[in-house]
């Protein structure tokens, strides 16, 4: 503590050594742990002192909580939760600069002996949790499921592991990063309930400034960030360098088993193969203050503006965007007016050329309009954005190909494949990223597609394929291909690699139905189960879950 105070005044008091390096205090949530792990990199790697700062890492205690050290000068940046949401909404002057976990590691940890498995089950139980305002996505996610606040015992955390272990109570709050390792470690088996479940999806680990940090140093707020997310990217591709360090130089006090085991529980949540580190969606700030609103923390008329860091480069000033704007408006004009008489001239010329032509060309018109007519009906039973067939085609056709496999005694099947976690692509990176990927499995499917089988994208991110004379065995062959292949086959959206997977069901005529309607019926089942099972699998009409996942399922 003395230590600390220390620190503290010597380093805020010496803002720029002689070097004219500046001393940055970054104040963390808790004890040194592989949790930091981006903040230990960007000291040792220098990524810091490339942009001319001495940052300074704080360790957390109940008593130096990131909110207060920055509010009270302490530490000019800092690393916190969804509370630091709940105190700007409160009115204190805090920006978020980047979010390193996209999803948060907080859950309830109940024994699988006890039986439960949903938010459901709590009722009537023991729950602990932190009792203030981290337990926002906890009451909500009950909330959600219909579980009346009052039906539930809700007692203060001890944050002891044992007091699940014993029975004392039957939810305990914990980390998905830490907790569940000792459990695991003592052959406890153990459920989750994740609110990310339940519609509750918080940001977590959040680095973050105060307003006066950003008005007077701008620059060493993009400099901090720029420096940290390198920290983060370095981390994520080094973990076993960043455990050596944690264990060599921070003597932390978990184990190497333990510190792995973090690491390998972060990188679900921190995505970084398929988020970019750091980003934010204001979106998804906003559904976390609306949480704190259902669980009657905030008023609902709250305001988000300002609150996250907008790392476009600055505006410029005020005098030259209406300038700008009058220099162009006159230029469109005068471009508009003489392109219009330009125009008008080659009309003319075109008329007086036209009709000298018109006899000639009337054959080759006629030809034209029959392309152009069969293009029109061909665009009536195409996806624009994939260019597969659509809905409408394939349910006209399949009806068809079923009458005729009947006739000539051959089998067809239908694999109905379902984008995972889609909503989740359009939602951190926009719906025209999401289009991408659509039409990214638009062209492997194409691509695979043998002459005689109908590729058609049947919703939003579900897709048909009708495979004639495909017996179920080598069907599911095929799809597992497509499978595989299109969970390692990335979407380029600007700078970004996307990675998404798909859930698919196949159904086969007449092993599983004999009409159109129930074959699809039948797929879809089946795709269903192959989503319950995890997703990122193939699932066959008729039978039961299989071990058939190459892969785990990435969000
Ligand atoms: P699950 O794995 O359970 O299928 O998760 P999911 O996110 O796919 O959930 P759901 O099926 O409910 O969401 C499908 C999303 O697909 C919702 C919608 O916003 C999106 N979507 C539908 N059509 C389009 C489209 O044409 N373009 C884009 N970008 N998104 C679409
Ligand atoms: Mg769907
Ligand atoms: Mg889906």
């Amino acid at each position: 503590m003395a230590l600390w105070s220390f620190c503290v005044s010597a380093s805020l008091a010496a803002a720029s050594d002689q070097t004219g390096t500046q001393v940055i205090d970054l104040q963390l949530r808790w004890h040194h742990q592989f949790q930091f792990a981006g903040y230990y990199a960007a000291v040792e790697k220098g990524f810091y002192r490339d942009e001319g700062l001495d940052v300074r890492l704080h360790e957390g205690d109940p008593a130096h909580q990131p909110v207060g050290e920055v509010l009270a000068g302490r530490a000019q940046y800092a690393e916190g939760n969804s509370e630091l949401l709940y105190y700007r909404l409160q009115g204190k002057p805090l920006i978020a600069l980047a979010s390193i976990f996209q999803h948060s590691p907080s859950v309830l940890l109940v024994r699988k002996d006890s039986g439960i498995d949903s938010a459901q089950g709590l009722i009537g139980k023991k729950v602990m949790m932190a009792n203030g305002i981290n337990d926002a996505d906890f009451l909500t996610m009950l909330l959600n499921e219909g579980v009346p606040l009052s039906s539930v015992r809700i007692i203060p955390s001890s944050y002891d592991l044992g007091d699940l272990i014993s029975g004392k109570v039957d939810a305990f709050n914990s980390y998905l990063t830490n907790e569940p390792f000792f459990l695991k470690e003592r052959g406890i088996p153990y459920n989750v309930i994740d609110p990310s479940n339940y519609r509750v999806d918080f940001y977590s680990d959040i680095l973050f400034t105060s307003e006066s940090e950003l008005r007077n140093h701008p620059e060493r707020v993009a400099a901090m960030r720029r420096a940290t997310l390198r920290g983060w990217r370095y981390a994520m591709d080094h973990p076993e360098e960043i455990i050596d360090l944690l264990i060599n130089q921070y003597h932390v006090e978990k184990s190497r088993r333990h510190l792995e085991f973090e690491a390998t529980e972060m990188r679900k949540l921190i995505l970084p193969e398929l988020i970019e580190i750091g980003h934010m969606n204001p979106g998804r700030f906003q559904h976390m203050a609306d949480t704190f609103v259902s669980a009657g923390m905030i008023k609902p008329d709250y305001s988000l503006d300002g609150f996250v860091y907008d790392d476009t480069p600055r505006r410029m000033p005020s005098w030259v965007a209406p300038t700008l704007a009058g220099a162009v408006g006159l230029i469109v004009l005068i471009s508009l007016a003489g392109y219009n008489q330009f125009r008008l001239n080659r009309r003319l010329a075109n008329a007086e050329a036209r009709v000298r032509k018109a006899n000639e060309s009337l054959s080759v018109r006629l030809k034209e309009i029959g392309t152009l007519n069969q293009r029109i009906q061909e665009q009536a039973i195409r996806d624009p954005i994939t260019g597969l067939y659509n809905r409408r085609y394939l349910d006209e056709m399949l009806e068809r190909e079923i009458s005729r496999a009947k006739r000539e005694g051959y089998p067809i099947s239908l694999v109905m494949i379902d984008l995972d976690h889609f909503k989740s692509i359009n939602d951190n990176y926009g719906h025209q990223a999401g289009d991408l990927v659509l039409q990214n499995l638009g062209r492997l499917l194409h691509e695979n597609a043998r002459e005689g089988d109908i590729a058609c994208r049947y919703g939003g991110e579900e897709f048909v394929l009708v495979l004639p004379r495909l017996p179920m065995e080598t069907a599911l062959h095929r799809a597992e291909e497509w499978r595989e292949s299109f969970a390692e086959r990335c979407t380029h959206h600007g700078e970004l690699s996307i990675y998404c997977t798909m859930s698919i069901g196949i159904a086969t005529y007449p092993d599983h139905a004999a009409q159109a309607e129930d074959l699809l019926e039948q797929a879809d089942v089946a795709m269903y189960r192959a989503k319950r099972g995890g997703r990122n699998r193939t699932e066959v009409a008729g039978q039961v879950s299989s071990e058939r996942q190459m892969a785990g399922d990435p969000a």
